[in-house]
C-alpha cells in the first residue's frame, strides 16, 4: 500500500485565504487583527519561527505587535510583559515563543496570557476548555492535526488512536481532541514499554515527539493514518518517511502539520479579534 499523502501547505493556503477574508471585513469596521509575538532571547530557531509567522500575518492583512525581550529576562520581565499585552485592547492575540531561557518558568509566563487572547491555546484554561468541550482556543498543532483530520474525511469517533508524545502544548491536547471526538485514545512516552507493537495497533497514529525517525514503517498498522507532527534538524519529521509505504494516509514533513499549525494560528487570531470587537 502506498499513503495518500495530506497536503498541508494547500489546506494552509484555504484556512489562511478565510482568515484573511475575515480579517479584510474586520478592517472595513476599523479592527486591524493583530498578534503580539514576544520572543525571549535570539534561539535562531525561534527567531525563523517568528519571522516566518509575521510574514504570514501580514500577507493576510493582520498586524503583528513584535516584541523582544533579552536572553537574561526573568519570569517576572516576561510575566509583565505578557499582562500588559493582555490589558492593550489593540492587541488581539498572544504568542510566546517556546522554548523560553531556562530561568524563565514557561508555565507561569504562559499564565499571564489573557484567556481570550491565547490565541496559541497554551494556558492551563484553553486546555480544561477542550478538554470539556468549552469554547476556547486550540494549541496550533492539535488544531492542525485535527484540521488535516477533517479536510481528509477522517472521523475519529471509534477509532484506536495512538499518540506519541505527551507534552503540554502537543501530545496531551492533540490526545484530548480526539478523545472529545470520541476516539480510543492511548498516550505513550518515553516511560512506555513496547512502544513498537502499541503503535502496530494505531488506526490513527500521531508522532509528536522530537526524535526523527523514530517511528519506523514496521510500526505501522498497513492503511492507518499517520500523522507525524514533530520536526526535526535537517527537516526531517519523527516518522520514517518509508512508512509511506505502509500507512493509508500520512501528513509527511516537511508540508503537512507545519503549515497548517501557522493557520490555525491566524485564524485563531482572526477569530479572537471577532470576539473581541463583539
Ligand atoms: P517535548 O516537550 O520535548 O515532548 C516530547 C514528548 O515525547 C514527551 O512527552 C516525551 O516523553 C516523549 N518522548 C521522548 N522520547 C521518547 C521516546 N524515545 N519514545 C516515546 N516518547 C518519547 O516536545 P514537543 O514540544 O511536544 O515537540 C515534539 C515534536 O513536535 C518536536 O519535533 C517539535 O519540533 C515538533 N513540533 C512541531 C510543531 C509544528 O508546528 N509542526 C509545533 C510544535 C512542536 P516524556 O513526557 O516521558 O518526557
Amino acid at each position: 500500500m502506498t499513503a495518500e499523502l495530506m497536503d498541508g501547505t494547500g489546506l494552509a493556503r484555504r484556512i489562511i485565504a478565510g482568515a484573511a477574508g475575515r480579517a479584510a471585513e474586520l478592517a472595513a469596521a476599523g479592527v486591524v487583527p493583530c498578534l503580539a509575538t514576544v520572543i525571549v532571547g535570539a534561539d535562531p530557531a525561534s527567531v525563523t519561527y517568528v519571522r516566518m509567522k509575521q510574514r504570514r500575518l501580514a500577507a493576510a492583512g493582520l498586524a503583528a505587535r513584535p516584541v523582544e525581550l533579552p536572553e537574561s529576562a526573568s519570569t517576572a520581565a516576561v510575566t509583565a510583559v505578557l499582562r500588559e499585552l493582555s490589558a492593550d485592547p489593540r492587541v488581539h492575540g498572544i504568542l510566546l515563543q517556546h522554548p523560553v531561557p531556562a530561568q524563565v518558568d514557561e508555565r507561569t509566563a504562559f499564565e499571564a496570557i489573557a484567556p481570550e487572547k491565547d490565541v496559541d491555546g497554551v494556558t492551563m484554561r484553553s486546555f480544561a476548555a477542550l478538554s470539556f468541550g468549552r469554547p476556547g482556543f486550540a494549541p496550533a498543532t492539535p488544531g492542525a492535526i485535527m484540521a488535516l483530520l477533517d479536510a481528509y474525511g477522517v472521523d475519529p469517533a471509534g477509532q484506536h488512536a495512538v499518540v506519541i508524545g505527551r507534552s503540554p502544548i502537543l501530545g496531551k491536547p492533540a490526545g484530548m481532541m480526539l478523545l472529545s471526538r470520541d476516539a480510543t485514545v492511548t498516550y505513550c512516552h518515553s516511560r512506555t514499554q513496547g512502544l513498537a507493537g502499541i503503535a502496530a495497533t494505531a488506526d490513527i497514529l500521531v508522532a509528536a515527539v522530537g526524535r526523527a525517525e523514530l517511528v519506523r514503517a514496521d510500526w505501522v498498522r498497513p492503511g492507518a493514518v499517520v500523522i507525524d507532527a514533530g520536526y526535526n534538524a535537517g527537516n526531517t519529521g519523527d516518522v520514517d518517511p518509508a512508512a509511506a509505504e505502509v500507512a493509508g494516509l500520512m501528513a509527511p514533513v516537511p508540508g503537512g502539520v507545519g503549515p497548517v499549525t501557522i493557520a490555525v494560528l491566524l485564524d485563531q487570531t482572526v477569530t479572537a479579534a471577532q470576539q473581541q470587537a463583539g
